[in-house]
């Protein structure tokens, strides 16, 4: 069990974060915000595949005007991404957004940040105080040499008791870096001193295969030292791929389940079977499951049966057969041949159930 770090309560619309609960997964498109069709086609993929929060880019006028049919038609709440332009800021406000994500480094303008929060106090809007590492203040850079995890922890303490010392509340923090190392620790310093929810995850972690394995090991880390309220994944590749990871991070922690989790054996010389081809199969067939299950599937005895004893259903194959296993307990022998499809089929009906 992990021990959740104690923060307060924020809402982005009708999504709570933090006060214990479940960590929320987010997104962002990346659609050009304008193009209305496109960018709503996307939320609701998004959402289908299990996104809570949705940011999207707000650059220019053309995408703030935008924002009033994208809440409207949302099936969740909308963050906007506003940088260096309070005016685009104050147009996004207009529009019912539910939240907006704000680097104060880069408006650096308290005088017009106050008014932003004001008028988001106003109107109920959660905003998300962003600290990155590519866009920290002059004077840090000039004390710390470079964006150390020291500096951007700072960066983020600094803008929060502003915040806070202008009435507003009603925000998270996120601290980025793309170094690992250095986001654990800028995290961790500011997770020491303070209980506002943090929003979790690493920069321009970079594709698919190597952004996932960096996001798991930052994310992870700091998930397991109970910090991160909400995760966002940041991969160059498509969205919904980065919600699968985070669902597969939350699973690996036993923090949220979502969908099925596959337990099967790296092979070895004892294999009798084509296992890597039977759980491409499986894994490529149970995609669309929602409900929470353990798939084992072992290539021989040596450990299938403790595994398929802690799974909801598996397989524990032999010479070109396997025994089908179901809560532990072995239901019937099937064939090479057949047991993708016993095996889904069996699901199937347990997913009825
Ligand atoms: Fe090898 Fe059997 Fe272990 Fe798979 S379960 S790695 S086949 S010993």
């Amino acid at each position: 069990m992990i021990n959740r770090r104690k923060t307060r309560p924020v809402y982005v619309g009708n999504v709570k974060i933090g006060d214990g609960a479940p960590i929320v997964v987010q997104s962002m498109t990346d659609t050009k915000t304008h193009d209305i069709e496109a960018t709503l086609n996307q939320i609701n993929r998004l959402a289908k595949a299990g996104c809570e929060i949705i940011r999207v880019a707000v650059p220019r006028e053309e995408d703030a005007l935008a924002l009033q049919e994208i809440v409207k038609n949302s099936p969740i709440p909308v963050i906007g991404d506003i940088h260096f332009s309070p005016r685009i800021a104050f147009l996004s406000l207009e529009s019912g957004i539910h939240g907006i994500r704000l680097n104060p480094g880069n408006i650096n303008d308290k005088g017009k940040i106050k008014e932003i929060l004001q008028e988001c106090k106003k109107k109920n809007i959660a905003v998300r105080l962003g600290v990155n590492s590519g866009s920290l203040e002059e004077r840090l850079l000039e004390k710390y040499g470079y964006p150390s995890a020291e500096a951007l922890a700072e960066s983020a303490l600094y803008w929060s008791e502003f915040f806070e010392s202008v009435g507003f509340t009603n925000f998270k923090v996120s601290i980025k870096g793309s170094d690992v190392l250095q986001n654990i620790k800028a995290n961790k310093i500011f997770a020491e001193k303070t209980d506002i929810p943090l929003h979790i995850g690493i920069t321009e972690a970079g594709p698919a295969g190597r952004g996932s394995i960096k996001s798991a090991v930052g994310i992870g880390i700091l998930l397991y030292e109970g910090i991160g309220d909400t995760v966002r994944v940041s991969l160059t590749a498509d969205p919904e791929e980065e919600i699968k990871v985070v669902y597969q991070i939350l699973q690996a922690l036993d923090l949220r389940r979502k969908g099925v989790e596959i337990v099967s054996c790296p092979t070895c010389g004892r294999i009798e079977v084509n296992l890597p081809e039977v759980v491409k199969k499986v894994e490529e067939k149970l995609e669309a499951v929602d409900k929470p299950l353990k798939v084992a599937i072992m290539g021989c005895v040596v450990n299938a049966i403790g595994e398929a004893k802690e799974a909801d259903i598996g397989l524990a194959c032999g010479n070109k057969s396997a025994i089908l296993f179901k809560k532990g307990v072995p239901i019937k022998r099937v064939s090479e041949e057949e047991m993708v499809e016993e095996l889904l089929n069996e699901i199937q009906r347990m997913d009825n159930e």
